[in-house]
């Protein structure tokens, strides 16, 4: 595939690109000379992780979408503003039905009025539910078991319902488990509270954190704990590009799951950051984790096939590395502001 092909037509604005897969896509729309324009109600994003035009807006406050599209006229969206926690959702349906899928309702409305057609979209492996056959491939039935993988599927149903009627162009791009840092080492994850295993590993090798909690080890799996897909965070981004740039060349709609196809176990994740920080990072087992399934991980070749996307960076010990690197050098996360 040309560089071309990778490489979307902009202006584009970014939704949540103050965020963590957000920020490191709106980077590399920059460093590929893409205009770009964030938009984030700073609610979990980081001001410090942006550098772009910022509009600090939210996705529920329509005549504010209004005016930062008469101002910036974008020609397509990346939409990562969004509420991801499958256990607050379960306690706050609420707020996930409303940040999930009102919001982007008003984001496609403010889209049509602004005869703005195209949209990439942060799904996930979660609208698949309890795997009924490991890996999973995008033809697997959608049977979310969380309101927040049902928020995400209503988003995915709301968007072919709008590229049907309406000829929007979408592409939702179903993610494993983002993880990793910018090879810059100035972009990272920080979520506060922290809840994702590979940050809170290294939060234990930072001394920040006394120890691990492994959420079950009598999973149906070879060593007992959750296999995941770790997906670099730069290689997500770079699928955001490649699909906007399909999606510009005619190819919607689109339904791509991203992760590398390899599972590794929570205890594989541990080891592995032992070896890349030479912290002994102890670890204790703790009762599972509702909703955890026993095995994520992708299948299929769609995002090959259609996008020429590939993972650069699969080593588990590289994403753990450039984590490490990030963690290291901001132990308390962005500066504050
Ligand atoms: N996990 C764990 N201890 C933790 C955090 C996570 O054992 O403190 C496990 C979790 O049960 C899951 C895996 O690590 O099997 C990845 O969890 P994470 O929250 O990072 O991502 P998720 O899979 O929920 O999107």
């Amino acid at each position: 595939m040309s560089a071309a092909q990778e490489t979307p037509a902009g202006p584009v604005l970014v939704t949540g690109g103050a965020g963590y897969i957000g920020s490191h896509t709106t980077r590399l729309l920059q460093a590929r000379g893409v205009p770009v324009v964030v938009l984030d109600n700073l609610s979990t994003g980081w001001r410090q992780a942006v550098s772009a035009p910022f509009e600090l807006a939210d996705l529920g406050d329509r005549a504010r979408l209004d005016a930062v599209f008469a101002r910036h006229r974008p020609r397509a969206v990346i939409h990562f503003a969004a509420k991801t926690y499958v256990g607050e959702s379960v306690e706050k349906p609420a707020l996930y039905y409303r940040e999930n899928v009102f919001h982007t309702w008003n984001l496609l409305e403010a889209m049509r009025a602004a005869e703005c057609r195209e949209i990439v979209f942060s799904s996930t492996c979660a609208t698949y539910g309890n795997p009924l056959r490991v890996p999973l491939d995008e033809a697997h039935p959608q049977d979310p078991i969380s309101p927040y993988g049902r928020t995400k599927l209503h988003m995915e149903h709301m968007m072919q319902d709008y590229a049907r009627a309406y000829g929007l162009q979408i592409a939702a791009l179903r993610y494993f488990n983002a993880a990793g840092a910018s090879r810059a080492g100035d972009l990272g994850e920080v979520h506060r509270p922290e809840t994702h295993l590979i940050p809170l590993v290294l939060q234990v090798a930072l001394g920040t954190r006394a120890k691990i909690q492994i959420f079950g080890d009598d999973y149906p799996t070879p060593d007992g704990t959750c296999v995941r897909d770790y997906i670099h965070v730069e290689d997500l981004a770079d699928a955001h590009l490649r699909a906007l740039a399909r999606l510009q060349a005619g190819g919607s709609p689109l339904a791509i799951n991203l992760g590398t196809g390899k599972g590794f176990s929570v205890r594989e994740v541990i080891e592995t950051a032992r070896r890349v920080t030479g912290h002994p990072i102890p670890a204790a087992t703790s009762p599972r984790r509702e909703g955890d399934p026993p095995i994520l991980v992708s299948g299929g070749t769609r995002a090959r096939d259609v996008l020429g996307w590939e993972p650069a960076r699969p080593d588990i010990a590289d994403i753990v590395s450039d984590a490490w690197r990030f963690h290291r050098a901001h132990p308390d996360g962005y500066a504050q502001s």
